[in-house]
């Protein structure tokens, strides 16, 4: 793969909670049994541009604004499980990270953005023109498209910046071409936003051609975990009518698919693989 970013990320990851549900829901053939579901965020250190998010996670907020009714059925599906030691600033802290310098957010599902509001400052925040558009939908509207009135309230209060306002971006030299053009983060091609659409409104990944790791492709949830993609299995169109546009979200996992077949080198990290966000002994065992 032709490298045009010469700056090389450091690349971590963490979760902040988790959630569980039905594992058929998430992958064709799977068994009804509950499975745990990581709320994953990836931390990027870029030596001129400091500490960048993508996504942030379950936090306090989320159980403040999913306890009204009817924004309680949020958790009544997907019950969460998130402890305060382990918050967003609290994992941060433990990475060495005072304050990050930039979030992006891959959609505007609660599981990516409550950790946002434990945040002491919140930096500037980037998301899709779509997301944004989506926060001006009322109670029920808002709450379908997963986000709590009282988090889209939080986030219609920020001054975000859409991902379609950066450069853009050829997708061609990394072999992406089929997901469209790209946009460029941080203006060094060492962080492409890619459009994901399919789950939500507005998902968009993030490539990074070189990071400490290699490089990666933090897809969000256009897949729940890499397995599915190895294995061609994606969740069952109930739950793609449920989470968003059925027929984008298929496009978007064959493009995928064709992408990790093409080039098996690049890691694909998706927001709740437990492979890539690896659950903790204690956490497995509540
Ligand atoms: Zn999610």
């Amino acid at each position: 793969m032709p490298q045009t970013s010469e700056t090389v990320l450091e690349f971590t990851s963490f979760h902040i909670g988790y959630c569980r549900g039905p594992l058929a829901m998430t992958q064709r053939g799977a068994p009804w049994r509950m499975g745990r579901f990581p709320a994953g965020v990836a931390l990027l250190r870029h030596p001129v541009h400091g500490t960048i998010l993508f996504d942030t996670g379950y936090g306090t907020l989320f159980n403040k604004a999913t306890k009204p009714f009817p924004e309680r059925i949020y958790r009544w599906l997907t019950p969460v499980t998130f402890n305060p030691a382990d918050s967003l600033p609290k994992q941060l802290q433990r990475h060495g990270v005072g304050a990050p310098d930039l979030v992006f957010l891959s959609h505007l599902h609660a599981d990516h953005v409550a950790g946002l509001f434990d945040l002491n400052t919140i930096p500037p925040v980037i998301t899709s023109q779509a997301a944004i558009e989506k926060l001006a939908a009322k109670r029920l509207a808002s709450l379908q498209a997963g986000c709590p009135a009282m988090l889209r309230d939080r986030l219609k209060a920020l001054p975000l910046k859409a991902v379609e306002s950066l450069p853009q971006l050829s997708l061609q030299p990394y072999g992406l071409q089929a997901f469209g053009i790209g946009y460029d983060l941080l203006g060094d091609q060492s962080a492409i936003a890619v459009a994901l659409p399919g789950h939500g409104f507005g998902q968009t990944g993030l490539f990074l051609p070189k990071t400490s790791k290699g490089a990666i492709f933090l897809v969000a949830d256009s897949i729940w975990s890499f397995q599915s993609l190895q294995r061609n299995l994606p969740p069952p169109r109930f739950t793609l009518h449920r989470l968003g546009n059925a027929a984008a979200f298929m496009d978007s996992f064959a493009k995928l698919r064709a992408f990790h077949l093409a080039q098996p080198q690049v890691e694909i990290i998706a927001s709740h693989c437990t492979e890539s966000y690896p659950l903790s002994p204690s956490e497995v065992k509540i």
